[in-house]
Formats: structure tokens, sequence, C-alpha cells
């Protein structure tokens, strides 16, 4: 059975687009996969933070998971910060790992063009994940385009390091989240729904009440043109409708796009189905976040388990770097 791994980091709320591309998948696949979920709490830092709202959504992002259908005894389910193995891992990666190679990374140069102050952080982070992914053996780590390049990155690094200190990790590789996986912002159908770039009335949110989330879809961009056809290049807004309606209903979009003849109708219909798939997710949050210590129970028994089998994997790395055993 492949090792598949993926983090959510809590850097912004959930959204539909978590949902459908990471989330549904892990809960669909968490059977006939070896998965592993995890809160990339320390991914949170690298940019400016209130350690409040870190503390806050971390315990929220791993309620939701579980109120997703996330069952912890059928994959391994933890808080990243908890298993410090980690961190330990991410130093001795970083001593595999050129400069230039970290220097190289996009999304290093994206988010540091927009910062006053660029943290250390913000460099080696895809280092640490490096570590996140090669710590568990991992084969398969499904990824969006933005985060192939820290895939590749991560493949080299246990490439490298099995060749110069003899064979330790698994290389892993990058696979692509479902067909209907990228979901864009409402508002603006040009840019991918994240927790950080879009807009509130272009994200549903999965804590958003329904009434909330049918507004944002009625309200949501649409293109030129009154038919429903599925275009992604000419027709954006209306073929996000149609991903969305698609993802929710197991249907393909360019059917789907044959049965409106008006955008109103195909509003409609995404906004119920929208609601009928995240709604429950949300009433369960709702009576798991009344009960915090069933998923701090979740979480302590995830992060001992991942403890001893990280443990032994450093155990096996240190060897191989040249660490003298305690
Ligand atoms: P992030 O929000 O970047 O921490 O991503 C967490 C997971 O959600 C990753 O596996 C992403 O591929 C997935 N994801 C994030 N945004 C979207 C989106 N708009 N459409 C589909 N999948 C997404």
């Amino acid at each position: 059975m492949p090792r598949r791994l993926t983090g959510f980091t809590p850097s912004g709320d959930l959204h539909l687009g978590n949902y459908i591309g990471a989330i549904a998948p892990i809960i669909s696949q968490q059977a006939t996969t070896d998965t592993v979920v995890f809160i990339s709490d320390l991914h949170a830092l690298t940019l400016d933070h209130d350690p409040a709202k870190v503390r806050r959504r971390t315990l929220e992002f791993a309620t939701m998971l579980l109120a997703a259908g996330a069952d912890p005894q059928a994959c391994l389910f933890l808080v990243q910060s908890h298993v410090p193995e980690h961190t330990e891992l991410h130093y001795l990666l970083e001593c595999t790992t050129g400069y230039g190679e970290a220097q190289r990374m996009i999304q290093f140069k994206e988010k540091a063009a927009r910062q006053q102050q660029v943290r250390m952080s913000l460099l080696t982070y895809p280092i640490l994940m490096a570590a996140d992914i090669l710590l568990y053996d991992t084969d398969e780590v499904p990824v969006g385009e933005d985060q192939r390049q820290h895939v590749e990155l991560a493949r080299d690094v246990a490439q490298r390091f099995n060749t110069r200190y003899g064979p330790t990790f698994t290389v892993p590789r990058a696979v692509n989240p479902p067909i209907a996986a990228r979901i864009m912002d409402l508002a603006s159908p040009g840019d991918k729904m994240s927790k950080s770039a879009s807009s509130a009335a272009g994200t549903l949110c999965l804590l958003d009440e329904p009434q909330v989330l049918r507004r944002k879809v009625m309200r949501a961009v649409t293109d030129t043109g009154s038919q429903v056809t599925y275009d992604p290049a000419h027709k954006p807004g209306v073929s996000n409708l149609l991903t969305i309606l698609a993802a929710c209903t197991g249907e393909e979009p360019s059917r789907l796009a044959g049965r409106f003849d008006r955008y109103g109708e195909l509003k409609e219909a995404v906004a119920d189905a929208v609601v009928t798939t995240l709604a429950p997710v949300r009433e369960r949050y709702l009576e798991l976040a009344c009960d915090p210590r069933h998923v701090r129970t979740a979480l302590r028994t995830g992060a001992d388990h991942a403890h001893e089998l990280a443990g032994r994997k450093m155990r096996q790395v240190k060897a191989a770097i040249g660490l003298l055993p305690g």
C-alpha cells in the first residue's frame, strides 16, 4: 500500500477548495491507502502570524478533519510541532541542501517579494516540508502546481542523501489531486480559492453558515453571454461553478452544463449542492468543538504513534550521517 501524506497549514480558514481537493480524497481513500494527515503549524510561522490565531486554528483544523470523517484509527493524524523529529530532521536535511537550491524556489521568491522583513524560515520551509515527507517514508504527495517544485526538492534531497550516506529514504513523488480539484475564487475566477490570497466574498469557508454559502454562490461572478457551457478558458466563472457542482455530485462538468438554460438555475443547483455537502460537516464540527478533549486525545495518540515511527527513522538517519548514538 503506498503511503500518502497531506499537510494543512493553519494560516487561514479552510475552504471548499481544501475540502474538494484534499480533505474528501483523504476520507475516501484512507481505508485503502496508508495515509498521513497533519496540521503543519510550523509552516504557519514563516510569515507574519498571530500566535493566538495559529493555536486556535490548529485545533479548529484538527476538529474539522475529524468532522469531515478522518479516522485516526485508519490514518496517522497529528500536529507537526507535537513530533519534534520533524524539526530534528529539518536541520540534517539542511546539511544536505544547497543554498542555491532553496533560493530558487518560486514560492520563496514570490512570498519574499511581498514581505518587508523576510524570515529565514521562509527560505528554509521547503526543507522542513522535505523533512515532513521523508520522515515517514512517504511514497506520494498530492499537490497542486504551486507545491510541485517543493516535492521535487524533497526528491533531490532524498536521492542525494541516499547516494552520499547509503539508502535511507524512500524517494517520494508528487501526484495530481483528482481532476475536479482546482476550485477557483467565486469573485475572481482567474485565481485559485485559497486561504490567504482570495477574497472573503469568493471563498466558501467550511465554517460558513448555510445561508452565507448560498449568498456567496448566488453572487458568484459569471461570464458574458448566457449559455451554460463548460469552457474554463473562455468561461472561467461558469466553468468553476460546474466544477464545484461536479465535485459535489460526482458527475461530469460538461454533462451537467447541458441541464441548465440560465446562469441563475446553475447557481441555485450549485448552492444546494454545496450546502448539502458542507452543512453536515459543519454540524459535526460544532458537536466536536464542544468536546475539545476528544480531539486532543486523538492528536496525542497520533503524535505518540508518529513519534515511534519517526524516532526509528531518525536513528537510521543519524547513524548514516555520522552522529554518535547518545
Ligand atoms: P493549503 O490551503 O495550501 O494549505 O492546501 C491544503 C491542501 O488543499 C493541499 O493539498 C491543496 O492542494 C488543497 N487545495 C488548496 N486550495 C485548493 C483549491 N482552490 N482547489 C483544490 N484544492 C486546493
